[in-house]
């Protein structure tokens, strides 16, 4: 499958998130280079994910006078890293967000049947009241995210308060979630060519939480 536009798909382009892929890329890159420049990128793209979220406006004193101003209507938005390589991208954004609850998902690919398989999950009690996204490095099948969304909706969470932050998405992958959630909004900071049988994105990065954790 070759890349393309997808509906609802925004890579964000930006000169120094570009440089940061670019090390992150590279096979020679160390696991401590690896997880500074992550971080990085994570918090350049955290400006354009919650470019989205709704504000209010509220009354407020400064040390001068009685003015108005714009507050987040439903507060910082929770952050869903899926385990394990959702971490390393969800520690960045949340340096960011610093008033985010933090929810975890664990899911892991069956080599065999490169579907995924679910070993925890722990969410905050508030999902209903407040914007999701949901959180990892590589979406190359989808299947991980697609299971991860499914199980954020089965809980009475609306799509539209759900979105999905990658570093680097598969056409693929991109598909499956758009196939069953046609308007679920998706962020990337890159769109590559294609799987390899393996189900490993091309050009990628290899296995990012492998890099990350250096295992
Ligand atoms: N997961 C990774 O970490 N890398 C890929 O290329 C695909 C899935």
């Amino acid at each position: 499958m070759t890349a393309r536009n997808f509906k609802n798909l925004t890579v964000i382009s930006h000169p120094v998130i570009d440089d940061r892929l670019a090390v992150l890329r590279h096979i020679g890159t160390s696991q401590q280079d690896f997880k500074k420049n992550l971080r990085e990128i994570a918090q350049l793209m955290t400006f354009e994910i919650t470019r989205y979220l709704k504000t209010k406006e509220v009354d407020i004193e400064t040390p001068i006078e009685k003015t108005t101003a714009n507050r987040l209507t439903n507060g910082d938005p929770i952050i869903i890293p899926i385990l394990r390589a959702g971490l390393g991208l969800s520690e960045g954004i949340s340096e960011i967000l610093t008033n985010s609850p933090i929810g975890h998902i664990g899911v892991c690919r069956d080599e065999k049947t490169k579907r995924p398989k679910e070993y925890l999950v722990k969410l905050p009690s508030d999902l209903l009241d407040r914007e999701i996204l949901v959180v990892d490095p590589m979406l190359a099948t989808g299947y991980s995210a697609l299971h991860a969304i499914d199980l954020l909706v089965d809980k009475g969470v609306k799509v539209k308060n759900i979105s999905l932050t990658i570093l680097v998405a598969a056409p693929e992958g991109v598909q499956t979630i758009q196939d069953k959630y046609p308007d679920l909004k998706i962020y990337a900071a890159a769109l590559d060519r294609e799987l390899n049988e393996n189900a490993y994105i091309m050009p990628g990065l290899g296995d990012a939480g492998d890099r990350i954790f250096g295992t």
